[in-house]
């Protein structure tokens, strides 16, 4: 059976359903496919579940400091991981569900169920259906690495999506990758009441990082009782009668650990291999990202690659963004690019590290004059009522322009607060208009001029 469709929507993750219903509502018949869970990786076994994870091990931590809030709790908190899970599969399942049903009553759109393969550039098949459009966007993520390394195909790990299955507490969790995503589920589980080590090949945790923010971390999680082994260059797994080992062969301490369970979080790869991509003759990198130009168009006309699967973001709302870029570009008459685009993002872990722009590294490396200035969380009235003084922010600007290139908020709010900088470097104007509001207190971000103000210049 063939159908044909002005437009063909292949994943409902992050992009796929908002292009869907764009299109839709611009007059075009649709078809979105979806081959497992509406929603995608962010709302069943990425963010939207370790998120809610995170706030209840907040909780947790929160009850456990009760007494220094005068807040006496007559026992010790007991964390009933079975309603942990179920608060956090409620959340995802809503959102899935809610996603689903929307798309099923936009007028003009098919919702089909199944795996899609290209079998011509413009067509493509799900089960025994031929589906033909004129213009197809993908938008299928990506899945957890499963790397090579030797005695994987010997324990049963798990993965962020494994994890989230778990309504049990791991005796010990071994954390292989300090990463994003390792590292927020080592803090939650550790919070949770488990005995956590986290494993990184790396000299240091989140090595994209700068150095003092990777150290910060590093106190803040064995702070927290987190074991943490960098450098740990050759690791491997062995199946063990209480769990599993680890070999890690770290310059310190002991070269193997043995846990009750083994998380895997050292990367991700697009869902690219069973697209049948080269059917339809569309260009893929070396890592499987379908290589698409500035406006997220293919080699191929007609085809356009959004979200995770094109390499150029690895979270939600770069996702949506390119969502807004092909909008923008098909449907409304505006040139958006990618390119002009301040990538910001945030690590989950408490507190949260809010994130924009430029590294002090890569500001350094582009050779301009820089002024920069930072201030701990511990000098931010806000953090020292809330009693979470954790943390930094920091803040480099280009000395000549007067335009930030990039900030940190490591510290209680940083999610949030980074928004305020966020927002001046897309306003593309000099930090003195930022430095010359006035912020409300108390409020982390009221402290952002304050920082502004001691800006010195950086050798
Ligand atoms: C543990 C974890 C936590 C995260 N936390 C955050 C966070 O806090 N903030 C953030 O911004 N990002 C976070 N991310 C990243 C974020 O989830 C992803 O970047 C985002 O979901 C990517 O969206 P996407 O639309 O590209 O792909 P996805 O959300 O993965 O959606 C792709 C969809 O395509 C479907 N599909 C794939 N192949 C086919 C096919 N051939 N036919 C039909 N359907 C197909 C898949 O089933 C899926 O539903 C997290 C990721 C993980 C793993």
């Amino acid at each position: 059976m063939s159908r044909q469709f002005d437009a063909i929507v292949i994943g409902a993750g992050q992009a796929g359903p908002s292009l869907a219903g764009r299109l839709s509502a611009a007059g075009m018949s649709v078809a979105i496919i979806e081959r497992h869970l509406f929603g995608g990786t962010c709302v069943n076994t990425g963010c939207m579940p370790t998120k809610t994870l995170v706030a209840s091990a907040y909780a947790a931590h929160l009850a456990r400091r009760g007494g220094e809030f005068g807040v006496m709790l007559d026992t010790p908190p007991r964390i009933d991981m079975a309603r942990v899970k179920a608060r956090a599969d409620a959340i995802s399942v809503n959102s899935r569900n809610g996603i689903e049903s929307w798309l099923r009553g936009l007028k003009g759109c098919t919702v089909l169920k199944g795996h899609a393969r290209f079998v011509a550039p413009d067509a493509v098949a799900v089960g025994e259906e031929r589906l033909t459009a004129p213009r197809i966007f993908v938008n299928v993520g990506g899945r957890a690495v499963v790397p090579p390394m030797p005695g994987v195909d010997q324990v049963k790990y798990l993965t962020n999506s494994s994890m989230l299955a778990l309504d049990r507490v791991p005796e010990h969790l071994i954390v292989v990758g300090g990463s994003y995503v390792g590292l927020e589920f080592a803090q939650l589980y550790r919070r949770f009441g488990a005995r956590v080590t986290v494993v990184e090949m790396g000299p240091r945790l989140v090595g994209r990082e700068d150095e003092d923010i990777s150290q910060a971390i590093r106190e803040i999680l064995e702070g927290e009782g987190i074991a943490i082994r960098t450098g740990a260059e050759c690791i491997r797994l062995a199946p063990h009668r209480d769990g599993v080992t680890v070999g890690v062969e770290c310059t310190e301490g002991d070269p193997e650990v043995l846990g009750s369970d083994v998380l895997l979080a050292v990367g991700r790869r697009p869902n690219t291999d069973d697209l049948g991509l080269d059917k339809a003759g569309i260009a893929v990198d070396a890592r499987g990202s379908i290589q698409v130009d500035d406006f997220l168009a293919t080699n191929v006309p007609g085809v356009w690659a959004l979200g995770e699967c094109n390499g150029r973001g690895a979270f939600t709302h770069t996702a949506y963004n390119d969502f807004e870029i092909v909008a923008a570009n098909l449907l409304g008459g505006d040139k958006r690019k990618v390119s002009d685009r301040i990538l910001g993002y945030a690590l989950y872990i408490d507190p949260p590290l809010g994130r924009v722009g430029m590294t002090d590294a890569q500001a350094r490396a582009s050779g301009r004059p820089l002024l920069g200035a930072q201030r701990p969380m511990s000098r931010v009235g806000r953090a020292i009522e809330k009693g979470e003084t954790q943390g930094f922010m920091k803040i480099i600007v280009d000395a000549e322009t007067r335009k930030i290139l990039g900030a940190t908020i490591l510290g209680v709010g940083g999610d949030e607060a980074i928004h305020g900088i966020i927002d001046i470097m897309n306003a593309d104007v000099p930090y003195t208009v930022l430095q010359r509001a006035m912020p409300i207190h108390p409020t982390v971000s009221e402290l952002i001029p304050t920082l502004l103000g001691d800006l010195r210049p950086l050798r």
